[in-house]
């Protein structure tokens, strides 16, 4: 019985991501659910609360390239079908609630570094995306790496 038909995995692209792919394999094998990866690229606009007096738009267009780098090299670890890859643009709980919803995902899989605290815990983005999703999140323990964050 499948439990799940479409996972969504929240991706940040660090070296740590990884550390995500077993599990997300293993649910979307056990469940034969379809598989989507998403990695949100806030504006770098945002920054500088949208008033920036220049034109960031081909830099940004070089973090879109290299992201949609990165996620194809995510896929392909990963080892299972994928059906979509989304790069996608703004504040990143917001959008990953937004895609879970359209693609009528029933998992979101986000990485959860279980630190301790209230205030780190209510900082997590794993914790804004617990909040507010409309359906089932499955917070994975990642460690700290001591890698570079672009040796993903
Ligand atoms: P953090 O709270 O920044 O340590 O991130 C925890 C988890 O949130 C990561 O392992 C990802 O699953 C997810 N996440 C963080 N940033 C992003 C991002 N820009 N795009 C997609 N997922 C993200």
């Amino acid at each position: 019985m499948s439990i799940y038909n479409v996972i969504l995995v929240a991706v940040d692209l660090s070296s740590e991501a990884h550390q995500l792919a077993d599990k997300a394999r293993e649910l979307a094998a056990a469940n034969n659910a379809t598989l989507h990866l998403v990695h949100v690229i806030e504006p770098l606009s945002f920054a500088y609360g949208g008033d920036v007096p220049m034109d960031l738009s081909s830099i940004q267009d070089q973090l879109n390239e290299h992201a949609h780098n990165k996620l194809e090299h995510f896929s392909q670890q990963l080892q299972h079908p994928v059906t979509g890859q989304h790069v996608v643009s703004g504040h990143t709980e917001t959008e990953i609630h937004r895609l879970a919803d359209n693609l009528k995902a029933d998992l979101i899989i986000v990485g959860s570094h279980g630190r301790h605290g209230l205030a780190l815990l209510l900082g997590s983005t794993a914790n804004g995306i617990l909040h507010g999703a409309h359906c089932d999140v499955l917070a994975v323990r990642v460690y700290d790496t001591d890698e570079n964050k672009d040796d993903a």
